[in-house]
């Protein structure tokens, strides 16, 4: 049973199949729209929750990690994601 016809690649382009590692998504969890880092930073700012303030709640959360919410700019819906603040990329 074929899963991706033609229909799908575009889908699966905008969801980032493919795309080199490092590119991740941010999906709005209401209308599954999927914005790229790019994309996300043109979003609306909804609120910014430093680490402090996350870490009150999750006593795991990374020191220097914040919290960003968007709105989604299709359904309005809030989205939030982690961001890293000074941190470079990659692991180790
Ligand atoms: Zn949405």
């Amino acid at each position: 049973m074929a899963v991706v016809g033609h229909e799908g690649t575009g889908v699966l382009a905008r969801i980032g199949a493919g795309m080199p590692g490092g590119a991740r998504l941010i999906v709005c969890g209401r209308c599954r729209l999927a914005y790229s880092s790019t994309e996300w930073l043109g979003l609306e700012l909804a609120e910014i929750l430093d680490s402090n303030c996350v870490r009150q709640l999750l006593s795991d959360w990374p020191a220097g990690d914040s919290i960003e919410v968007r709105h989604c700019g299709r359904c309005g819906a809030e989205i939030a994601r982690a961001a890293r603040s000074g941190v470079a990329p990659g692991r180790g």
